[in-house]
């Protein structure tokens, strides 16, 4: 008899997000000729930067040539891609070795499959409210424990984020092995700065925890003392994993392309307390499970770090970020309690009156035609929060927030 792995059966069985697009459903159902603007999105709407098509093109067309045909990937990726990046972090003062990047297929799948090289017994931290992948990825891992009354997992650490420590999430009070911490944040997009990292990683050091810290949204950062990477702050290296992807900053979310860090100074630690090099086990893990990321993608994103494709990335995210700041103000003006939306394409906002977040989701499809995401569906902490993007178009976002002004809330 085969057996299932029943840690599976304990995540939700609909995705959050498919609650939403059931009830616009319901909602388009009765008002097929509304005008629906969606706010809600955490999916990118712009075309692909130029250089990227035209490398792309390029590299079909090797592959058309036996001279210039490639077939596997080396697992860890192409080094021309791999030296791109190693030249980035350098102009950002941080030294890393070729070794220690590993190219993906964005970033969710590492977010993921870290799970497997790390012991069965840490204890994982997120924060509440948190992208459902780190909470789902601990659960289906069976590292959660049970469900308790309050909806939360008994083995798992909840890391304080709300109105008091301003959205951000707080250092945990306990020991934790495990800390998943996204910066800027999703979904609050608030932003930790080099000083408040700096606890984390003092944390971490004196824990002998490590951090997976997730970089999805880097590339808007704004601030001058909000750090790029967390390998701006010293100490980083023994005990943080870094993980980016392109998604957001250039469109690829279709594409599918990233990359994670694994320092080689990074160490994990067996039963018997002898140490281990985790980039060592991540090598040994890709090598066996995965062929790496398509030749003709591995390309599009080097294209990425050309002189014009750096300008055509910085205008993609200046566009979504432009739309989040737009967003905030007229929110901001209105009175609404706002967090984000500074270095980062997300606006978080207490709904009007306290109302819960289905009730206003409600109010804002039915009186605005507006689709937002309730806050709740992050965790119970964002209940009475709502979430909208700077990711719809320009023109799409200013009727939203005309139509939002008129109704007075
Ligand atoms: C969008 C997003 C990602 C990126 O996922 P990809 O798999 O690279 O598309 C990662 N983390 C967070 C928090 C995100 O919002």
């Amino acid at each position: 008899m085969a057996l299932a792995n029943e840690n599976y059966l304990k995540t939700p069985e609909i995705y959050c997000f498919d609650e939403i697009e059931k009830r616009v459903n319901a909602f388009k159902l009765v008002h097929p000729n509304a005008k629906l603007i969606r706010l809600g999105i955490g999916d990118v709407t712009r075309p692909l930067p130029n250089e990227v098509i035209h490398a792309m093109h390029d590299a079909i067309d090797e592959m058309s040539m036996s001279e210039s045909f490639r077939g596997y990937s080396p697992p860890q990726g192409y080094d021309f891609l791999i030296e791109k990046i190693v030249k980035d972090y350098r102009s950002f003062g941080i030294s890393l070795d070729k070794e220690s990047i590993f190219i993906n297929d964005g970033a969710k799948s590492d977010i993921g499959n870290i799970g497997h090289v790390l012991g069965r017994d840490n204890i994982i931290a997120i924060s509440d409210p948190v992208y459902p992948v780190y909470e789902n990825a601990t659960i289906m891992s069976g590292r959660a424990g049970v469900l308790t009354d309050e909806m939360k997992w008994s083995n798992v650490v909840y890391m304080r984020c709300n109105e008091e420590t301003n959205f951000v999430p707080e250092l945990p009070t306990e020991r934790v092995d495990v800390i998943y911490l996204c910066n800027p944040n999703n979904p609050t997009g608030t932003v930790m700065k080099k000083a408040e990292l700096k606890h984390w990683i003092d944390y971490a050091i004196e824990n002998q925890s490590i951090i997976v810290y997730d970089g999805a949204y880097s590339a808007y950062i704004n601030e001058p003392d909000v750090p790029r990477s967390i390998y701006e702050i010293k100490g980083a290296k023994k005990v943080a994993v870094e993980i980016r992807s392109y998604s957001k900053s250039a469109g690829f979310t279709g594409l599918r392309c990233g990359y994670s860090v694994f320092p080689q100074e990074l160490l994990v630690y067996t039963k018997m307390g002898e140490n281990v090099m985790l980039n060592k086990l991540w090598t040994r893990r890709i090598t066996n499970y995965t062929n790496g990321v398509s030749y003709v993608v591995q390309r599009g994103a080097e294209a990425l770090y050309s002189r014009k494709g750096k300008i055509e990335t910085q205008e993609l995210v200046n566009y979504y970020l432009t739309n989040a700041t737009l967003i905030r103000n007229e929110l901001i003006s209105i009175g609404f309690e706002v967090y984000g939306g500074i270095s980062s394409p997300y606006v978080w906002f207490k709904t009007p009156n306290n109302q819960p977040s289905w009730k206003f989701f409600h109010q804002l499809l039915y009186e605005n035609q507006i689709v937002a995401t309730p806050g709740i569906v992050f965790g119970r902490t964002g209940d009475c929060y709502m979430r909208f993007s700077g990711f719809s178009s320009r023109e799409e976002t200013l009727i939203a927030l005309e139509r939002i002004r008129k109704s007075k809330y």
